[in-house]
């Protein structure tokens, strides 16, 4: 097969994808929690509110100089919890970007109100992520399908785009019940482009449930099962990037990843998969490609000493330039110029029309492979500081709980059986 045969054939080969180049220890971005407390509930939430509450000033300072030490970032993401229920947030942003960090806000929005937007923009706020979801269970606004929370994310993204000078995205969680509305969101996102620069869709994960494998801390079996939370949003075949990838395509065939970050034990799953589209009057030109993502990426560093997190709503708006400064560099450049120059061709005012950058990016959180090895995202972004050291996210409830990452073992019966001979053999040999 050639490469060119296998890029059309499977939009989620790896191998014709960039690698985004984040590490552990130089990445785009790291996770501070500066709260466990929320003001609603979402069914995924992987931390307790109950445990721990606001962190101090000084707690918040201390986990800074740790990042500091251990790893370089140019985005900060500000988490809990909801960062905004913290009351001391305004200090927390302006002491995150004194200390050289882009302040990155996810945030469920209900403690926003204009006054806390402002004072946060002039305490640096970079960008708002706004976690919107059918999961939630909300006192602001309630619908009963993804389309309805429309209204809400747009009613911010207008209140981020009239203060101005910050992004605004949304952090979906996608589960079965969900997915047939993932097209419907990727064109809201595309008709609102020009205040709305970036949508998540994060495929849902209940690691309290492990059906057929049995969790191990110290050595000791752990009683996962009584721990699900949401039985029923709990599928024997977890929902994974290819099916959202598929979802798209189905009304968007010309949808195309760019980037990527795989799994740390499967090379082939897509953990964080990066599309990037430019779009003209709520009508998408075309994708970038891998090259324009790994120049982004690689210029970033170069001038300024980290990976590339957050673009300013500037820079997004002018995509235009990216068209004519870099047709030559990548093909998915190419196809949106040519798109465009027709689009001028049929009406000449499109020259006068600002073309903008969004992105949609697929996550696929942690899931065990048939043997038991954790599949984390490699060059994981989310990396956060407990106890003066660094961790997952999205697993510090482990740490909390139990002092380690659990481990997981098939269930024995579904071991072959040379296995059990071996395992019975050694026990009777002992
Ligand atoms: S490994 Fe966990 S914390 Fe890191 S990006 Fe993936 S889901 Fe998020």
């Amino acid at each position: 097969m050639t490469s060119s045969s296998r890029a059309v054939a499977d939009p989620l080969d790896h191998g014709s994808l960039y690698r985004m180049p984040w590490s552990l220890t130089d990445n785009a971005m790291s996770w501070l929690e500066i709260t466990t407390r929320c003001n609603i509930t979402c069914i995924g939430c992987y931390r307790d509110p109950r445990k721990d509450g606001h962190k101090s000033l000084e707690e918040i300072r201390e986990e800074l100089e740790t990042f500091k030490k251990l790893r370089k970032s140019e985005g900060m993401s500000l988490a809990g919890g909801d960062p905004l229920v913290h009351p001391r947030v305004v200090e927390i942003v302006k002491m995150v970007r004194e200390m050289g960090w882009k302040p990155l806000i996810n945030t469920n929005g209900m403690a926003l109100t204009p006054e806390l937007l402002k004072q946060l923009k002039e305490a640096g706020a970079a960008s708002f992520t706004f976690h919107i979801d059918t999961t939630q269970k909300r006192s602001d606004f309630t619908s009963e399908t993804e389309e309805g929370y429309n209204v809400l994310r747009k009613k911010f993204a207008d209140m981020v785009a009239a203060e101005g000078g910050m992004t605004c995205g949304y952090n979906i969680t996608v589960s079965r019940k969900t997915i047939h509305e993932v097209p419907l969101l990727v064109r809201w996102a595309e008709e609102n482009a020009d205040r709305v620069h970036s949508i998540h869709f994060i495929t849902y994960r209940d690691f309290g449930c492990a059906p057929g494998f049995d969790l191990y801390a110290h050595g000791q079996r752990v009683a996962m099962e009584e721990k699900r939370t949401h039985p029923e949003m709990t599928d024997p075949t977890p929902l994974k990037t290819p099916e959202v990838v598929d979802q798209i395509r189905a009304i968007n065939s010309t949808f195309n990843l760019a980037a990527y970050l795989s799994g740390s034990c499967d090379p082939k799953s897509m953990k964080w998969a990066f599309a990037t589209r430019l779009i003209m009057k709520g009508k998408t030109l075309g994708y970038v490609g891998p090259r324009f993502m790994e120049w982004t990426q690689k210029l970033n560093h170069m001038f300024k000493g980290t990976w590339l997190a957050v673009p300013s709503p500037r820079m997004l708006a002018a995509a235009r330039t990216v068209l004519f400064l870099f047709w030559w560099l990548d093909k998915g450049v190419r196809k949106a110029l040519w798109s465009y120059l027709k689009a001028v061709l049929r009406n000449p005012l499109n020259l006068f029309r600002r073309v903008r950058s969004q992105t949609i990016l697929l996550l696929q959180p942690i899931d065990i492979l048939a043997d038991g090895r954790m599949n984390m995202c490699d060059g994981c972004p989310d990396i956060t500081v407990h106890q003066g050291a660094l961790y997952w996210s999205c697993r510090l409830e482990e740490i909390k709980e139990y002092g380690t990452f659990l481990t997981a073992s098939p269930k024995t019966r579904s071991l072959p059986v040379y296995r059990r001979k071996f395992f019975h053999e050694e026990k009777d040999s002992a």
